[in-house]
């Protein structure tokens, strides 16, 4: 695989204005229904970032918005309290819109993806993943390798391509914690589960089963590609990993859920997200990978930020504030 995957495809790219000025408004080649007025100025499209990580050449993409209750972000705040520092930073205090920054990597040799999105099964919003590959010219079968940072349903939904009923990257080899793969795999792991739970275990074990046996189980601190390493963030899921990519000097650290928001992670990193399953630790992960990032000056890319939620993380006295990069057109 080779750097030409980042090549996007002009002709679907024209084709997509071509119908917007027609007026029908084309993201990802589907069609969202008449546009108002003269131009197609009704819907978001971009979804594609492009940065480099030393000689990697790497992409945020977009598998969409997921929209969870605000209270979500702290479940045991009061929520006067939470609603006051939210309206602080202009954001809605009734639903959290949160957005799904999946991280592509082009080592020169191998085209890695971390976390493949929701898939169609999870909410309408999200599961853009495949329409977008296509849109920039990447086909599935180019992905060599597929690294998890945990099973929950906007993680991994989209490993199975349910009207194949296959794998969705056929040719890739998977990466993840044994830990986070046995929990959600285990016998018993419905009678460990609310209820509510239910749902993510069978999700998890129906996406994950199908590519077992071309799965290699990694440990924190492994190197399991060159400049790949994984980090434990034990907490949100009993196996979370994050990941450190480096090249030529320049490391990148693949969040995942360690931290699930731009303001709220890094101002309050011990607030405790409802997602979060071990709330206790989560937190201790979240601030030791938080100080790390910002001691380092690491790249940072999170999964749940803002698109295309990559930028780094700076020390403010004694919490943390979320510097987003400039968008980068010279590339
Ligand atoms: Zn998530």
């Amino acid at each position: 695989m080779s750097a030409s995957a980042f090549q996007i495809n002009r002709r679907r790219f024209l084709a997509g204005s071509a119908a917007a000025t027609a007026g029908t408004f084309m993201v990802a080649g589907i069609d969202t229904g008449p546009a108002l007025a003269k131009s197609g100025l009704t819907e978001q499209a971009s979804g594609y970032y492009r940065f480099n990580i030393g000689n990697f050449k790497c992409a945020s993409l977009s598998d969409g918005t997921l929209s969870l209750p605000a209270q979500f972000l702290a479940r045991d705040l009061p929520k006067e309290k939470l609603e006051a520092f939210l309206k602080q930073y202009y954001l809605p205090t009734d639903t959290n819109t949160s957005q799904t920054n999946l991280t592509l990597i082009d080592t020169g040799e191998k085209l890695v993806l971390f976390d493949v999105g929701s898939g169609p099964n999870f909410q309408d919003s999200a599961g853009k993943l495949s329409d977008l590959l296509e849109t920039v010219g990447i086909s599935p079968e180019d992905i060599d390798a597929v690294v998890i940072t945990h099973a929950h349903p906007d993680h991994v939904w989209g490993l199975i391509d349910e009207f194949e009923e296959a794998p969705r990257f056929p040719n890739a080899h998977y990466y993840i914690n044994a830990v986070e793969y046995d929990f959600w795999n285990s016998e018993d792991i419905l009678t460990k589960l609310p209820q509510q739970l239910h749902s993510f275990a069978l999700g998890a074990q129906r996406n994950l089963k199908p590519v077992t046996e071309r799965m290699t189980f990694i440990k924190p601190g492994e190197e399991f590609i060159a400049g790949f390493q994984a980090v434990d963030s034990s907490g949100h899921t009993p196996g979370h990993m994050s990941y450190l990519v480096t090249s030529n000097n320049e490391t990148l650290l693949v969040t995942g859920d360690a931290l699930t928001h731009f303001v709220v992670s890094l101002q309050h990193p011990q607030w405790q997200p409802a997602t979060d399953m071990d709330g206790d630790m989560a937190v201790t992960n979240r601030r030791k990978l938080t100080d790390m990032a910002a001691t380092e000056r690491l790249r940072v890319i999170g999964y749940h930020f803002p698109f295309p939620g990559v930028g780094n993380i700076s020390r403010e006295h004694d919490t943390y504030r979320w510097i987003p990069d400039a968008w980068n057109w010279g590339l």
